[in-house]
């Protein structure tokens, strides 16, 4: 076992799905935050246990010729970002990498290499953001959560957002201070304001502000109006009532307090209403890509029936409707699911379908009924395809299936259990949607056989 406090030299061979640097010492697997592949680095175990180990550099060897000055000066602190300390190009080779070596090690693929759609300008890229906020020496200020804390760190101007979604920030942190609006302590859990959340169209330029709360009201709200309409392209302002304790930013119940309660944006030619808890993928120029590659991949024809399951707002689904026969989308939350109806009406679409429901157990019901499809697409959350889901599939046997994901590791084994069921794998392609951030995205396309 390796001594805490000790310094240790170390070459950094591989990285963790958060990002981190991986070093093996001594046979022991040691965690290293800040480190890029190749570097020989000087490392403090800070916790060491049997197998594994976590450790600081002390000091560089050799460096990286990927290693660059961070851009963002908060960046060592907030846990937002992971990769201001290194170039693009190697992130870039990174995120491919660890979709590659999912679907070898835990999908039994024999891939040599993965593309990758590249996201090379990360500047202000994300259309959401969800600031939390809290107080020092009795001052409002609202930022992101320290890494592995729930201890905000202030960010003044975060570089992979928009100006504007900053612009809203400061405005409501500068009307809780002038009226002393009371901020939510997550320990007590007393006062009021705990998350500020902002989505802003990339393409209508359109803000929907939503403040969530612990409470029904808020105060003094003509006065924020006042304030959020010198931003420009501020539409409505939400509130979300949030009086549970735990991590979850949004509640369930929603107030509208001025304009519409959602906004509009354009998506693959299509106008999408978007309200507060609607998924909408944070990276709009990725995210149309990534469709674009879904529809093409999907390879549909004027005859078949697609099924998209966890749908959303029916971005993908809408998106392969005019390629398509008939569309159906199958999402859990029916706020998404009114905005995907609303989505097919106003963009003119009559050959959509849409169901609220788990997709799996909708999967099943559809299959009961006989109802014959041609082609899946499934875009699940982190954890993947339920085993309803995978049944039903096996079931429909469409003759292809579109795989989005944003967690390649279940993407790999759910990908196994398909080929298991008759599939095998044609295309593999990872996405980054998240440039600067350890996430990746990836698609692929897996054929009956
Ligand atoms: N395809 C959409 C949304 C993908 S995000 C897009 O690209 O915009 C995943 C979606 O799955 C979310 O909208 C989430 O609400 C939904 N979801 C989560 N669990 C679900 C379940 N069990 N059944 C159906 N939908 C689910």
């Amino acid at each position: 076992m390796l001594s805490k406090n000790q310094i240790y030299e170390a070459v950094i061979c591989d990285y963790t799905t958060e990002g981190q640097g991986i070093a093996k010492i001594e046979g022991c697997a040691v965690f290293i935050p800040n480190a890029i592949v190749g570097e020989k680095c000087l490392v403090r175990i800070e916790k060491a246990q049997k197998t594994w180990a976590a450790g600081k550099i002390t000091q560089i060897l050799e460096r990286s010729p990927h290693r660059q000055n961070r851009p963002c000066p908060v960046a060592k602190l907030c846990g937002g970002c992971d990769f201001h300390h290194m170039d693009y190009a190697e992130e870039a080779r990174l995120k491919a990498e660890r979709v590659r070596c999912c679907l070898n090690r835990i999908g039994g693929e024999d891939l040599e290499s993965l593309p990758i759609l590249e996201a090379p300008d990360w500047h202000s890229y994300r259309n959401k953001a969800q600031y939390p906020v809290s107080t020092e020496k009795g001052k409002a200020y609202a930022g992101f959560f320290r890494r592995g804390t729930h201890s905000v760190v202030e960010n003044q101007r975060c570089l992979i957002l928009p100006e504007e979604t900053d612009a809203v920030k400061d405005a409501v942190i500068d009307y809780v201070n002038q009226y002393g609006v009371p901020v939510y302590d997550e320990l007590s859990h007393t006062g009021l304001l705990r998350h500020i959340y902002v989505r802003r169209g990339a393409v209508s330029r359109q803000i929907l502000v939503c403040l969530a709360v612990n409470g029904r009201k808020l105060p003094h709200v003509p006065e924020l109006v006042g304030r959020l309409q010198k931003i420009p392209g501020f539409l409505t302002l939400v509130l979300s009532v949030n009086t549970k304790k735990g991590n979850a930013v949004l509640g369930d119940e929603f107030i509208t307090l001025y304009g519409p309660g959602y906004i509009e944006d354009t998506l693959c030619g299509l106008n999408f209403r978007l309200s507060p808890r609607s998924f909408y993928q944070v990276n709009h120029h990725q995210a149309q890509r990534l469709y674009e590659a879904a529809i093409r991949q999907a390879e549909i024809t004027k005859a078949d029936t697609v099924l998209d399951l966890y749908c959303g707002v029916g971005t993908i689904t809408l998106a392969m409707a005019s390629a398509a026969g008939q569309v159906i989308g199958v999402e859990v939350i029916p706020q998404a699911v009114e905005d995907a109806k609303d989505n097919a009406r106003r963009n003119g679409i009559e050959n959509a379908e849409f169901f609220c429901g788990d997709a799996g157990q909708a999967a099943l019901e559809l299959e009961k009924q006989g109802r014959n499809m041609d082609v899946a697409v499934v875009d699940p959350p982190r954890k993947g395809l339920n085993a309803d889901c995978i049944e039903a599939l096996a079931r429909m046997h469409p003759r292809r299936i579109v795989y989005v994901s944003c967690d390649p590791a279940t993407l790999a084994r759910d990908v196994k259990l398909l080929k298991e069921r008759g599939y095998r794998l044609k295309n593999a392609l990872a996405a980054d949607l998240f440039p600067r951030c350890a996430h990746v995205e990836s698609i692929v396309t897996l054929v009956a056989e």
